[in-house]
């Protein structure tokens, strides 16, 4: 049976040039990047083609850009750095961030003592920021702010410029996850002056295991991992060459192709809603997910009108793979803390979550299948609440 892939918010299939250039690089670029000799000089200029690549991309500079293993690291990084090295007592941050964010920062509550100040979203899942900015003003304590740019879960987009600008204006450190936006849109940190964003290249078609972090040149900010001076002694170890040139050309691609894919897949994200409402009654869209300018466009994130905690493994069944949220919680037997902040006490016990997610590879006849597989189960249930009110 052909897959059906649905699910490029957890991860994307590589590209066919990405693999090439790994597979190149696996080959002949076996070269130490630290060694003096002309292999590993040759591996060293791919490492500094990379990172020059994605500093033009963010309008940053080529030093600002740390190759690391991948988002989860760089977010870790940037976190226990700011408490361990640049004297943040307080952490302003919301229940809606990714586990990476959300146990980082719990871990360095319990273990330094840190302040922590939830923004608690609107049932939109989006943040006041007044309120943020009465937060910032509240106390005298270095901070440092801690909030997604695109929720992996619904979608949702922060106005990450306005964020900055209001933590510059305060004070305080900002850093965004930016995992699911980057090579995804254009962002230009040299209008937006945020101090940390992180990266992970398996979201845009690149490999898993290889990421950076965008650290802002004068923060001051030091790497977790000691040992060597790569990467300007902020992440030591042997780079993962060949994952930091799989990372460049899947980049390459990206923003080649940007504005053919994001058509593309605002075309599919428009069919999904529409055929989605037309057949299947009492369906809802959570979050902004829905709404093109408010959300990322390559997550939708649909709100089921009967409780069916099988859903995935009866996608999956039918041939498609699909989340019902981040791919992280989807094994937990507990609702997603997302879905707990944006959802009702009648909703949580009625409904069931699913999300959506398109890469530039979706087409609208894998949307339809997926669209009479969710019609099946939904008129399963219809059959059976018949049933049961007959006997
Ligand atoms: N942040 C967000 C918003 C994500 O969606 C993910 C991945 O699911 C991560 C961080 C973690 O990235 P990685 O899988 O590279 O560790």
């Amino acid at each position: 049976m052909n897959k059906i892939y649905l699910d490029n918010a957890a991860t994307t299939p590589l590209a066919e040039e990405v693999i090439d250039a790994m597979v190149q690089v696996m080959k002949v670029n076996y070269g130490n990047p630290s060694s003096t000799h002309s292999l590993g000089q040759e591996a060293k200029i791919l490492i500094e083609n990379v990172r020059r690549e994605v500093a033009d991309y963010l309008h940053a500079s080529p030093s600002e850009i740390i190759f690391t293993s991948c988002g989860t690291e760089s977010n870790n990084m940037i976190i226990k750095s700011c408490i361990n090295h640049l004297g943040v007592e307080r952490i302003i941050t919301s229940p809606m961030e990714h586990k990476c964010v959300a146990e980082t920062v719990l871990d360095m509550k319990k273990r330094k003592g840190v302040e922590v100040v939830y923004l608690r979203p609107d049932q939109k899942g989006d943040f006041d920021l007044t309120k943020l900015e009465e937060v910032l003003k509240g106390s005298e304590k270095k901070t440092l702010v801690s909030l997604m740019h695109a929720n992996n879960e619904i979608g949702n987009l922060l106005d990450i410029k306005k964020v900055a600008q209001l933590c510059k204006e305060n004070n305080a450190l900002f850093h965004s996850d930016t995992v699911q936006s980057m090579a995804h849109m254009a962002l230009d940190f040299s209008d937006i002056p945020l101090d940390f964003a992180s990266c992970s290249a398996h979201k845009f078609h690149g490999p898993k295991g290889s990421g950076f972090a965008f650290v802002r040149k004068s923060s001051g900010l030091k790497g977790i991992i000691t040992g060597g001076p790569q990467e300007r002694t902020l992440r030591a170890g042997t780079e993962n060459v060949c994952g930091i040139v799989g990372l460049g050309k899947a980049l390459e691609l990206s923003l080649k192709n940007m504005s053919e894919y994001t058509s593309h897949i605002k075309e599919i994200k428009k069919y999904t809603i529409d055929r989605l409402s037309a057949e299947i009654e009492g369906i809802k869209f959570n979050g902004r997910s829905a709404e093109e300018d408010k959300s990322l466009y390559t997550v939708l994130s649909v709100l089921l009108p009967f409780k069916d905690p099988m859903i995935g493994l009866k996608l999956d069944m039918k041939g498609i793979a699909i989340s019902q949220g981040s791919a992280c919680s989807s094994g937990a037997a507990k609702p997603s803390m997302v879905m707990m902040m944006i959802l009702d006490e009648e909703e949580m016990q009625h409904t069931t979550p699913l999300r959506v997610s398109f890469s530039h590879l979706t087409s609208k006849a894998e949307i339809d299948t997926l669209v009479d597989a969710l019609r099946e189960i939904a008129e399963s249930f219809k059959i059976e609440n018949t049933n049961i009110s007959h006997r």
